[in-house]
């Protein structure tokens, strides 16, 4: 099934406050610990649950409506019932993870997400007596066979990074669903403007919003969208853990998706466009790329996605030190870890990301020390490309 992917006046208006006091069009940051009430009665109507406004909180842990109205406007581009903003993306992966859980169950990976990710559910999670098994990208066979009846959620990037693999979402989906096992999406590569898990039946879809939501590299936040049943328990335990947004944070999210369609529209472009002159260079050993179609799952991406988002990977002749030579070459990009801001950013992941790993153990994950990870920004697609294309020129060159 495919819901339609949002568009730009949805990233605009989607979710957003008609009224607001004092009638401004910006929302205005609340910037508030704590909440008044004006007489003791007044406050045991709250705790009752008879106050008129359902979004009224007492306290600042528990809930900011600058925080909530961003909150409500990813519910809306995600297709879900409710959202949850949190202090990073990596506070909403162990929030939601902690709500789902308890000693004794079960969870199953795919390899290849987000390290930080993996090292939660390997390093955390399992010193709390929680089980998990990790399945190659992709891999439904190995997913129908690690299910146990302790299994609890399994969790699947998609694109992943860095060879930018797709999950077939229905898929994933229908197989858990079968065995009453909730799927957990992190889409924080393909955004809602390129891809809708919810609507595919997902159970919750996570996001790191320090990057296309927010979209200027300025900022730090995650977020998750569902049911309201499931957002509802992650809501009270992120009350519990305290790792809420900050309402400056949110404000700063909420503007940033304001052009959140038209800077994935770009970026869809320039990825593609930048993937695709990689490919016909010599001295471009392989591209990862899920709109090329020499990608093993392009057939998947082009049926499930509008655009193949920013992101591009590719080897290059020569190993490490020519990729270094690459990655110095470029005057547009910046070498930063991160991805999906309007600037332009590079890096070797054997050096940035994986800088710990020796060769051998670089091997055995699968990460090239040749590789190269490009994040394209809103640039024009052909300064990115001529930047890239120019730093592999000059490699041949040399
Ligand atoms: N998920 C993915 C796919 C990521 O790439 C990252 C960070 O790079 C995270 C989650 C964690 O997000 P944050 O850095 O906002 O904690």
């Amino acid at each position: 099934m495919k819901t339609a992917l949002p568009n730009s006046t949805e990233a605009v208006h989607a979710g957003v406050l008609r009224q607001r006091p004092s009638h401004t069009l910006a929302p205005a940051i609340a910037q508030t610990a704590t909440y008044t009430f004006a007489n003791t009665a007044d406050l045991e109507r709250y705790f009752a649950g008879g106050d008129a406004d359902p979004e009224r909180q007492e306290y600042g842990r528990y809930g900011n409506p600058t925080v909530r109205e961003v909150e409500q406007r990813i519910a809306a581009l995600d297709r879900a019932e409710d959202a949850l903003l949190f202090a990073s993306g990596m506070a909403a992966v162990t929030t939601t993870a902690f709500a789902l859980l308890k000693a004794g169950d079960h969870v199953i990976l795919f390899r290849d997400v987000y390290r930080r990710t993996r090292q939660f559910v390997i390093n955390v999670l399992s010193r709390l007596g929680v089980e998990h098994t990790l399945i190659d990208p992709g891999a439904f066979d190995q997913l129908e066979a690690a299910i146990r009846p302790r299994t609890r959620f399994a969790l699947s990037e998609s694109p992943t990074n860095p060879y930018l693999h797709c999950i077939d979402l229905s898929r994933f989906a229908e197989i858990c669903k079968k065995a009453r096992v909730k799927t957990v999406v992190d889409a924080t590569f393909a955004t809602p403007c390129n891809s809708d898990p919810i609507g595919r039946g997902i159970d919750l879809v996570v996001h790191s919003a320090s990057k296309y939501l927010s979209g200027h590299n300025d900022v730090l936040g995650g977020a998750v969208s569902g049911s309201s049943a499931l957002i509802s328990l992650i809501r009270d335990l992120r009350s519990v853990l305290g790792g809420i947004m900050d309402p400056h944070a949110a404000a700063l999210i909420g503007r940033g998706m304001k052009t959140l369609a038209l800077r994935i529209e770009r970026q869809n472009a320039t990825g593609l466009a930048v993937a695709r002159a990689l490919e016909a260079h010599p001295a471009v050993e392989r591209v990862f790329y899920p709109g090329l179609p020499s990608h093993p799952d392009h057939k998947v991406a082009a049926e499930q996605m509008r655009g193949f988002g920013g992101v591009v990977s590719f080897t290059v002749r020569g190993g490490r030190e020519a990729a270094s030579r690459v990655v110095d070459g470029t005057r547009v990009a910046a070498i930063a870890p991160s991805f999906g801001g309007v600037e332009t950013l590079i890096e070797q992941p054997c050096i940035m990301s994986f800088h710990e790993l020796s060769d051998e153990q670089l091997a055995a994950i699968g990460i090239s020390p040749a590789l190269i990870r490009l994040s394209v920004g809103i640039e024009e697609t052909e300064d990115v490309v001529r930047d890239v294309l120019g730093a592999l020129d000059a490699l041949g060159g040399a």
